[in-house]
């Protein structure tokens, strides 16, 4: 048959011979409508990126961010608290871009909880359960907590599984002016922009 656009299919590979080095396909990262790849948090930086191609963690969060306090965070200082490619660093460039003051934490920070006190608007994506504590928190602040974490608990003497996030969320409850739950935040906003990306990729493509 005649190759189609994208050419012949490969040849199968000789018996015994090594698979090939790299990711295999089934673990390939999300596509751009997840805005997952290495470029995304570059890209948040420039202020004409298309909405469509905004990291969906980060989209989401700036969404919740912006219905507490409005879409211009001038004179707010931010404080994120994780660096990673996929939430902390488009998270800060999101936040920026909103005219934030922005302070990007990590593990080699000194003083984490002073620098979280100064925080209106504080982001905890770090994968520690129950990491920020309610003296962590300036009071009146806006709290995005992205972490998801699975910790073992006692319940009429069985061990049950419980989702928390990386906030104590009972004790930032009465210093916060609001918070995220987890479950229930982010994670489903999270899947309401992977969907809004996907949905405006497939509208600009037909
Ligand atoms: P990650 O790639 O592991 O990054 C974690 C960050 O936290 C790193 O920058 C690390 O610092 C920092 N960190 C670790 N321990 C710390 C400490 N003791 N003090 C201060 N900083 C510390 O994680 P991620 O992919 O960003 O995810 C973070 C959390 O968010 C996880 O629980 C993940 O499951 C969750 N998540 C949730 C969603 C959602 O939709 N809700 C989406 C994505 C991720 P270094 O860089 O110095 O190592």
């Amino acid at each position: 048959p005649a190759p189609g656009p994208a050419g012949p299919p490969p040849p199968p590979p000789p018996p015994g011979a090594r698979a090939p080095r790299g990711r295999p396909a089934a673990a390939a990262p999300p596509g751009p409508a997840a805005g997952c790849r290495r470029r995304a948090a570059a890209r948040c930086t420039s202020h004409r990126v298309r909405s469509h191609r905004v990291p969906c963690t980060p989209a989401g969060c700036m969404l919740m961010i912006e219905d507490q306090l409005g879409k211009d965070l001038s004179g707010k200082n931010a404080v994120i608290i994780g660096r990673s490619n996929i939430v902390g660093k488009p998270m800060a460039s999101l936040l920026l871009k909103a005219n934030a003051t922005v302070t990007v934490c990590h593990s080699r920070t000194a003083d984490l909880p002073d620098v979280a006190r100064k925080a209106d608007i504080l982001v905890a994506a770090v994968g520690r359960p129950e990491m920020v504590k309610g003296e962590w928190i300036k009071p009146g602040a806006v709290v995005i907590d992205v972490g998801i974490n699975r910790i073992e608990v006692e319940v009429d003497g069985e061990t049950k599984n419980r989702l928390v996030g990386d906030v104590d969320f009972v004790e930032a409850q009465s210093v916060v002016g609001a918070i995220t739950p987890v479950p229930g935040g982010v994670g489903p906003m999270t899947i309401v922009m992977l969907m809004s990306n996907t949905l405006q990729s497939a509208e600009r493509a037909v």
